[in-house]
């Protein structure tokens, strides 16, 4: 068997490990999900694309993937710790309409837009409101092991029992405050401990609320993740993912939870995310003041040029969204798949890992091998896609050998390599709208690009603007732009 052993980046311990299943041949992934009060903006989105390119890898390299994202449905306050009003709870007095038919909404447009990014359907997407039974038996253990005690507030788990509590985050347990600005709940005997059941104000009636051995209520957070992944993946699975913005209180109060439940170690490798940043984009920004996937489709982009654009940077680095690296994507993809489409007939022929090993020699073998090195260690995405870039550019590649590679290559980055055609990419032949700013904006960072002699970029800020409907024209007194008459009313000039 030819292959790299897959390592990978685990947040407990801080370290690249090889990836060993506690199954032969089997790795189970649990991967926190959304809380669906509103729409998940592009930047949420990545935290499923890179659980997604791990399940890739995985199915690629062999493994059977059982895979399950939650979907939050109750118990998520506006803040992560136990502070604060749940936030379906608040979407449904700002909306006007019933608790369940916000999440049903929201929890529609995030399976679409993961399909249309080509995220993999979890095997399982458990809801919270329909596991809160289970909730209960698991708080009701820990209360029996004596981890939790009750308060006016509800049942809190007490992290003090716990010798290594906060050990993903790395915690400094001796200078942690609980938040000045929160007041403090009453009886809470560690600024850590943490809610595993919410009571119900006695003065005010929740939206959603259980019968519970602690009253009337609502589970807390973090218990979800732990039930419900215990559930549907065993008590003891390999892999647990999400953003970065968990490790502090979400998965530290997770993992605590489950060891004290299991009485011992619980998931072995923990990876997490960086955040992309939409601070910069001003442009078309949707409701809420965010940038959605819709937003990126209204500006002419196919979905998979944004999943191109991710992957076009390691899951573990902070990146900025801006339209310029969109469109430079674009650019991107559209040309690879145009290279592509010249050399091989449509259509792929995918071969198992082990296969496709055995298949390949020669300068094709060691495209193979390019592709398994970068995402072997540590999913590289950036180095896989450089790889493709130069086996596009491989005059020496027989076709019938390119058409498996490309199939490989597809199967783990996914961004259209077998089906689209190199046009798919471009916008729709229509006027798009920008705001007068954000031309002026990227007209300023176009002359800052000249300024530093860097005309790639320049010329790539011009190309936008140009796809845009934008025309830039340079004079010797300067730059003006004016915005491209619509195809129509072009025509008709013409004539
Ligand atoms: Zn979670």
């Amino acid at each position: 068997m030819a292959g790299l052993p897959l390592r990978l980046f685990n947040t407990l311990g801080r370290e690249l490990q090889e990836f060993a299943p506690l199954e032969p041949g089997r790795a189970r992934v649990y991967t926190c999900g959304p809380t669906v009060y509103a729409y998940q903006h592009i930047g949420n989105l990545r935290a499923y694309v890179f659980a997604d390119t791990l399940r890739r890898v995985l199915e690629w390299k062999g493994y059977e993937v059982v895979q399950v994202i939650n979907i939050t449905d109750v118990g998520h306050l506006t803040s992560d710790m136990d502070e604060g009003e749940d936030k379906l709870e608040l979407a449904s007095q700002r909306e006007g309409r019933s608790v369940w038919d916000i999440a049903a909404h929201y929890t529609d447009v995030f399976m679409g837009d993961l399909a249309k990014v080509r995220v993999r359907p979890a095997t399982v997407w458990p809801r919270a409101t329909e596991h809160v039974e289970e909730m209960i038996e698991f708080a009701r253990a820990l209360e029996e092991k004596g981890y939790a005690y009750r308060l006016e507030a509800g049942l809190f788990f007490d992290t003090s029992k716990l010798s290594d509590y906060g050990k993903l985050a790395l915690l400094d347990l001796e200078g942690l405050q609980e938040g000045a600005r929160v007041a403090p709940i009453p009886g809470k005997r560690n600024p850590t401990d943490f809610a595993l059941w919410r009571a119900s104000p006695t003065d005010a009636e929740r939206l959603m609320e259980w019968d519970s051995p602690w009253g009337k209520g609502a589970p807390g957070w973090h218990l979800e993740c732990s039930v419900m992944s215990m559930k549907y993946l065993g008590e003891r699975f390999d892999l647990h993912t999400g953003g970065v913005d968990h490790i502090p209180v979400h998965h530290t109060n997770e993992i605590a939870q489950s060891e004290a439940y299991l009485g011992g170690a619980w998931v072995p490798y923990w990876l997490h995310n960086e955040f992309i940043g939409l601070g910069e984009t001003k442009m078309s920004k949707s409701k809420g003041g965010t940038l959605l996937l819709s937003d990126l489709e209204r500006q002419g982009f196919h979905p998979l040029s944004y999943r191109f654009l991710l992957l076009g940077s390691h899951y573990r680095n902070q990146t900025e969204f801006t339209w310029r690296g969109l469109e430079g994507a674009r650019v991107a993809q559209r040309r690879l798949l145009e290279r592509l489409r010249e050399r091989i007939p449509a259509g792929g022929e995918p071969l198992a890992y082990d296969q496709a090993w055995a298949r390949l020699d020669g300068s094709a073998r060691a495209h193979l091998e390019g592709l398994d090195a970068a995402v072997s260690a540590d999913l590289k995405t950036a180095q896989a896609l450089a790889v493709l870039t130069q086996l596009s550019r491989d005059a020496d590649v027989p076709a019938g050998d390119l058409a498996v590679l490309v199939a490989a290559f597809e199967a783990v980055l996914a961004v259209g390599l077998l089906d689209l055609a190199p046009e798919d990419l471009d916008p729709p032949a229509r006027e798009l709208m920008l705001e007068v700013g954000e031309v002026e904006r990227l007209l300023a960072d176009r002359e800052e690009a000249r300024r530093s002699r860097d005309f790639a970029s320049a010329d790539e800020i011009r190309d936008m603007l140009d796809r845009l409907g934008v025309e830039v024209q340079d004079t010797p007194t300067g730059t003006t732009w004016r915005v491209r008459p619509a195809v129509g009313q072009r025509e008709a000039g013409r004539d």
